[in-house]
């Protein structure tokens, strides 16, 4: 359970941030910044803990790795005042005054942002958490793109979701191949569409991929 007794601070706040990743820390800096008094409470889990190594941050040229990002993001937040609590949120309550979060020693918000973002389904796949700290396995064709240009690369997923994102991923690579992992078959119109992109289509039995080093088989 939430221990909300931060004697240290006050238990009243402007804001209420559930949510301790880089969205809800850049909003703690903002209002901070607005000298309001803001509670970040966070259960540790971003997905921004996995980046081995973002290029896409603006301002970080040479890329930086997901946890650094987030203890700057998180040092700039409490230098403007944000209280941080490593804990989750199991309830908040609307009250008169505003809102009314946690049981035994509640906090007191005049509002709350929900900033949860959102949890990957992964792949059936032996080692797919390693993977993706190697960067052979990779969730995000926006992040890492780039990354695969002229590469031999496998998107793996559901039919209807993983098209889309080979069909952008020829963007990037000539050599893919989408690897389907349930019953469903793109229909006529998406297969042409998926043939004429040069796009190989399979089934991805499960455990099928795995790792051999910095690439998968
Ligand atoms: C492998 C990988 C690589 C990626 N690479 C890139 C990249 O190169 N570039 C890029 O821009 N993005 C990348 N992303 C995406 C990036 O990590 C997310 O876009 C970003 O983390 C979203 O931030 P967020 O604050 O919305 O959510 P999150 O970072 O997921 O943070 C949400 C936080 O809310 C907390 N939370 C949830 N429920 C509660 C609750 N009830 N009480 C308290 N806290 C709660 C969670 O524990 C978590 O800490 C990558 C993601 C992954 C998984």
């Amino acid at each position: 359970m939430v221990n909300w007794d931060t004697s240290r601070h006050e238990r009243s706040f402007d804001c209420l941030i559930v949510g301790g990743g880089p969205a809800g820390l850049a909003a703690a800096t903002y209002l901070g910044r607005f000298r309001r008094r803001v509670i970040v409470v966070d259960a540790d889990e971003s997905r921004a803990k996995w980046i081995p190594l973002t290029r896409n941050c603006p301002g970080f040229p040479d890329g930086i790795t997901g946890p650094d990002l987030l203890d700057r993001l998180e040092l700039q937040a409490t230098r403007y005042g944000a209280s941080l609590v490593h804990d989750r949120m199991v309830s908040i309550r609307r009250t008169k005054a505003g809102f009314l979060a946690g049981d035994s020693s509640p906090i007191r918000a005049r509002s709350v942002l929900i900033a949860t973002g959102i949890v990957d389904t992964l792949p059936d796949l032996p080692g797919a958490t390693d993977m993706i700290q190697a960067g052979v396995l990779r969730l995000c064709p926006i992040c890492d793109g780039y990354e695969a240009i002229d590469k031999r690369v496998a998107v793996i997923g559901p039919a209807e979701h993983a098209m889309k994102k080979a069909l952008f991923m020829r963007t990037f690579t000539q050599d893919l191949t989408l690897l389907i992992t349930d019953p469903s078959e793109p229909s006529p119109d998406k297969l042409t569409k998926l043939k004429r992109a040069g796009i190989e289509i399979g089934v991805c039995r499960p455990n099928a991929v795995c790792a051999t080093g910095r690439e998968a088989v």
